[in-house]
C-alpha cells in the first residue's frame, strides 16, 4: 500500500481549522483529526479530578506554564486514564474518555483554557503523541493543532499555518456562538483568544510557530469558500487530487 497522505493544519484558536479542515477532509475523503479535541479531553478528566491548572492570569503574569501543584496532580493521575478516538458513520470524530463519549462536553470556554494550560506538560504531550502519529500512519489525514508540523508529523506531506488577526477571530467565534443561540461577549471571547495565543506560543515544549517549509494562509479576508480554494490550491501543488 502506499503511503498515506497527511496534511498538516496549524494555528492559533479560532483561525478556522477545524471547520476548513472538517470540510476538506469530506471531499478528499480523509479522517479528519481533531488534535484539541485530544486536548480538551485530557483537561476534562483532570478537572474531573480536581486538578486545576492555576489560572491563566497567574501563567500570564508569572510566565510559568508548569508550576509544581500541577504537575504533582497530573503525575498522581495519568496513569488513570485512557483516551480513545472514533469515527461515526458520518465521519465525525468522538472523544472516549475511560469508555465514556464525553465529545459533547469538552467544547466549553473553561476546558478552552484549562486544555491550553494542561498541554504545556511534556507529560501530557508524550502519552499523546504515539495515538496522533498512529492515526497518520494508517490513513489518509488532515490533522489540526498547534504542532503538527513542526512535532506529530514532522514529515507531512504538506504543511499549512492557518491565521487570522486576534479580532476577526474573535469575532468569528462570537459570530458562530450567537447563530447556536447562544451567549457571546466579544471582549471576553477576544482576551480569552489573546490569553490563549500568548500561553500557546510561549510554552517551552512544542509552541505553536510555523514549521518551516509551510505556507502561511491568512484568512482575515477571506470566507470559508475562499479559504477552501486557497487551501486546495496550496495541496495540489503537493499531491494529485
Ligand atoms: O484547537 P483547540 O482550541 O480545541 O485546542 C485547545 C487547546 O489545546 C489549545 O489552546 C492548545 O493549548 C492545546 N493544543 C495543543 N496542541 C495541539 C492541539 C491543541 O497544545 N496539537
Amino acid at each position: 500500500m502506499a503511503k498515506p497522505i497527511s496534511i498538516a493544519i496549524d494555528g492559533p484558536a479560532g483561525a478556522g481549522k477545524s471547520t476548513i479542515a472538517r470540510r476538506l477532509a469530506k471531499e478528499l475523503g480523509f479522517y479528519y483529526v481533531d488534535t484539541g479535541a485530544i486536548y480538551r479531553t485530557v483537561a476534562y478528566f483532570f478537572d474531573l479530578w480536581g486538578v486545576r491548572p492555576k489560572t491563566m492570569d497567574d501563567a500570564v503574569v508569572r510566565n510559568t506554564l508548569a508550576p509544581e501543584k500541577d504537575i504533582d496532580g497530573i503525575t498522581r493521575y495519568i496513569d488513570e486514564l485512557t483516551i480513545g478516538i472514533e469515527y461515526d458513520d458520518e465521519g465525525v470524530q468522538h472523544m472516549i474518555m475511560n469508555g465514556m463519549d464525553v465529545t459533547g462536553d469538552i467544547r466549553t470556554p473553561d476546558l478552552s483554557q484549562k486544555a491550553s494550560l494542561v498541554s504545556a506538560h511534556a507529560i501530557v504531550r508524550d502519552l499523546l503523541l504515539d495515538m496522533q502519529r498512529e492515526m497518520a500512519e494508517k490513513h489518509n489525514v488532515i490533522m489540526d493543532g498547534r504542532d503538527i508540523g513542526t512535532v506529530v508529523l514532522p514529515k507531512a506531506t504538506v504543511k499549512i499555518f492557518l491565521t487570522a488577526t486576534p479580532e476577526v477571530r474573535a469575532k468569528r467565534r462570537t459570530d458562530e456562538l450567537i447563530a447556536k443561540g447562544q451567549k457571546a461577549d466579544y471582549n471576553k471571547i477576544l482576551k480569552d483568544i489573546q490569553q490563549r495565543d500568548y500561553q500557546d506560543t510561549h510554552r517551552e515544549i512544542a509552541p505553536l510557530k510555523m514549521a518551516r517549509v509551510s505556507v502561511k494562509l491568512d484568512t482575515s479576508e477571506l470566507d470559508i469558500d475562499g479559504v477552501i480554494a486557497a487551501m486546495k490550491e496550496i495541496i495540489a501543488r503537493k499531491v494529485t487530487l
